[in-house]
């Protein structure tokens, strides 16, 4: 029998090649679309000798064309932390938008079930804490992360117009703080930003007083989620990430016994914006997907740390592209 074909976009970045492994492992035939502006090739470099795998070259805020049948697309190329959405606004805007139309347009055409890669950012600073699904967000729309909230907020309602007006089998995942092999040292989030700096033996920086929250998921967690939601017949948008909610003060200190190393915490002034907590409410995901964060804090971080250690040092004193 013919594989089944998913389109996979922003398959050269840290989720969308974890996506790729897995949908290959699943015996999909893949098609990864990259346009590299975050995005590095040697991510999905082992794929390339794979016949069941084949990557266009391609800004997926222009029209997107791909020959034969797609039963499956999963839209997620755009910038996803602040360091780059900050620098490329625009690109950010057109790739949630023109480039979530697109996507829609080419799961229309054929008759694909399209699953879209939404945030935890639409809550922006949240009043209600956890975050379930049915919380509206409170997002300053002019503030420097509107670019990235309102993006994923415009696409979040394309859609949902993409499923009841062209009954498109529509899926929507909003992903909270995920981590993993492959992410970038200097992405400029928390978790890389720990380890960069203890393995380059600098002090660590905490914004604020460090009493702000984050819950971080494994990307294994994360991708085992996102597959069981497509998988599904689920329309709404369902959180997926870990509640285990802790303190950047306290993660810090985790990352300082985790990786050995002398240094101490340095504190900074807080960011424009910057959420003070966040943390997924999973309700929905537990009783749709029967879904739940199975890997712990200590083991995936221990997994992340030694793909970081194991680079070539100059990795860890590169700067953002
Ligand atoms: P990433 O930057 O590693 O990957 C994004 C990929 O999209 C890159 O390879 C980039 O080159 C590509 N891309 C960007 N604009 C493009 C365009 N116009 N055309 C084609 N390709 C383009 O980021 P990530 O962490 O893997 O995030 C992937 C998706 O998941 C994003 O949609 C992001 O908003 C969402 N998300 C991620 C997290 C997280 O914790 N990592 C949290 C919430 C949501």
């Amino acid at each position: 029998m013919a594989k089944k074909r998913v389109l996979i976009t922003g398959a050269a970045g840290f989720l969308g090649s974890h996506l790729c492994d897995r949908f290959i492992k699943e015996g999909f035939h893949v098609i990864g679309m990259d346009n590299l502006i975050t995005g590095d090739l040697r991510n999905i470099e082992h794929l390339f000798k794979l016949e069941q795998f084949e990557f266009y070259h391609h800004d997926v805020s222009k029209f997107i064309h791909v020959p034969g049948e797609l039963h499956y697309i999963l839209h997620f190329a755009s910038p996803a932390s602040p360091i780059d959405y900050l620098k490329i606004p625009i690109q950010t805007l057109k790739v949630g938008s023109l480039g979530t139309h697109n996507c829609l347009g080419l799961a229309k055409a054929k008759k694909a079930r399209i699953l879209v890669a939404s945030t935890s950012e639409i809550y922006g600073d949240p009043l209600v804490h956890p975050q379930n699904e049915e919380y509206w967000g409170n997002v300053n729309p002019v503030g420097p992360r509107g670019v990235y909230d309102e993006a994923k907020r415009f696409q979040e309602a394309m859609t949902m117009a993409y499923h009841n007006f062209h009954g498109v089998e529509t899926r929507i995942v909003r992903i909270f703080n995920t981590y993993g092999p492959r992410m970038r040292l200097n992405d400029g989030r928390a978790l890389p930003a720990f380890i960069g700096q203890a393995l380059r033996g600098e002090d660590l920086t905490v914004f604020g007083d460090g009493s702000q929250t984050r819950s971080f998921c494994f990307v294994d967690d994360l991708v085992e989620g996102i597959y069981r939601l497509l998988m599904s017949d689920y329309a709404q948008p369902v959180n997926v990430g870990n509640p285990d909610e802790i303190s950047l003060k306290d993660f810090a200190e985790e990352i300082i016994k985790l990786t050995g190393t002398s240094q101490k915490i340095v504190y900074k002034p807080l960011p424009v914006d910057d959420p003070k907590q966040r943390q997924p409410d999973i309700t929905r995901a537990k009783e749709i997907l029967g879904w739940s964060p199975k890997v712990s804090r200590a083991e995936g971080l221990k997994v992340t740390y030694d793909y970081f250690k194991a680079l070539p040092s100059e990795e860890w004193y590169k700067q953002p592209k």
